[in-house]
């Protein structure tokens, strides 16, 4: 499939040049230990590298969004010393980016129009979309956008996980990019924003391990370039299930900041020697870039909650 050229401004200051990172945390609960270690583990390596960090806040769904979460996300990273370059980025912002982004791939034919509700795919036991809409040119009601996938498997080198294969005819089937209810889809805005933004490397959970083939499909079909990615373990309960607000994870308590940030780096696999214990959190930053390395995380997928 022919790629199309999405002309925009970056907001990198020296596009290409070094490192960019980024946390892109979505605003539908407080920072829980989880989302916490894989803050850390991203910002670490991010310094390790020389590179910047940034902080994106991921506020295109309203219907899920906790009021006053984004000013706590911000709270408890700045609490944590856990300090972000340039301004952050509110993706509810950049809603005409999306669209017009989204208008482009639909104009070139590479996007169409769904009416298909989740009931009625529920219905038919789909676990991936069947192409109902694939050819149909007249609908009733609100429609989806879905980018067309092709035969062709997505492979990517993941510098932890390894090779990381899958073919999205198979696991997905043609994905969303724009919602029936208008809002653009998290993997559109996503990769729209990484490239914006300049970022060259993703450090992020395992949990998004599997969208990583929807977004270089994207990536693709918009002619934007691909970062490098290291999936980091997530957090799981007993019930090996990841710590998020549905698993009823706690929200940090920032009074602890010094605490929080010696638990992050305990379950990133670097302890902190005793001498350190009530330190100061950047303290604890300073004493991991040089005791750390995201290598020792290789492999990993999951780590048992503590
Ligand atoms: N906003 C996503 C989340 O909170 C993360 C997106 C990403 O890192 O690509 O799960």
């Amino acid at each position: 499939m022919p790629g199309i050229p999405v002309t925009q401004a970056t907001d990198n200051p020296s596009p290409g040049s070094r490192y960019v990172g980024r946390f892109a945390p979505s605003p539908t609960g407080p920072l829980h230990i989880g989302s916490l270690t894989t803050a850390v583990a991203s910002y670490l390596h991010a310094r390790q590298s020389g590179g910047e960090w940034l902080l994106r806040i991921e506020d295109i769904d309203p219907p899920r969004e906790v009021a006053g979460a984004s000013e706590r996300i911000l709270a408890a990273l700045d609490a944590l010393e856990l300090h972000w370059d340039r301004p952050v980025l509110y993706q509810s912002s950049r809603l005409e980016i999306y669209k017009e982004a989204a208008r482009q791939l639909f104009g070139a034919g590479l996007a169409y129009r769904c009416s298909c509700s989740r009931s009625q795919l529920r219905a038919k036991g789909a676990t991936r979309y069947p192409g109902i809409c694939r050819t149909r040119t007249t609908h009733d009601g609100p429609t989806a956008l879905r980018a067309r996938v092709d035969d062709a498997g997505e492979s990517f080198v993941d510098d932890l996980q390894g090779v990381v294969r899958s073919t999205l005819r198979e696991s997905t089937g043609d994905f969303v990019i724009v919602r029936r209810d208008g809002l653009p889809a998290y993997h559109l805005a996503a990769v729209l924003d990484d490239a914006f933004q300049g970022v060259t490397t993703i450090v992020r959970g395992t949990d998004l391990l599997d969208t990583t083939a929807a977004h270089g499909h994207l990536r693709k079909l918009l002619n934007l370039p691909d970062p490098r990615y290291l999936h980091v373990p997530v957090i799981v309960n007993a019930r090996d299930r990841k710590l998020s607000k549905q698993t009823g994870a706690r929200g940090v308590d920032i009074g602890a900041s010094a605490e929080l940030a010696a638990t992050a780096l305990d379950y990133l696999g670097a302890p902190i020697p005793d001498d350190l214990r009530g330190a100061r959190p950047a303290e604890l930053w300073t004493w991991a870039r040089q005791h750390w390395s995201v290598e020792s995380l290789k492999g990993m997928r999951s780590i048992r909650e503590r």
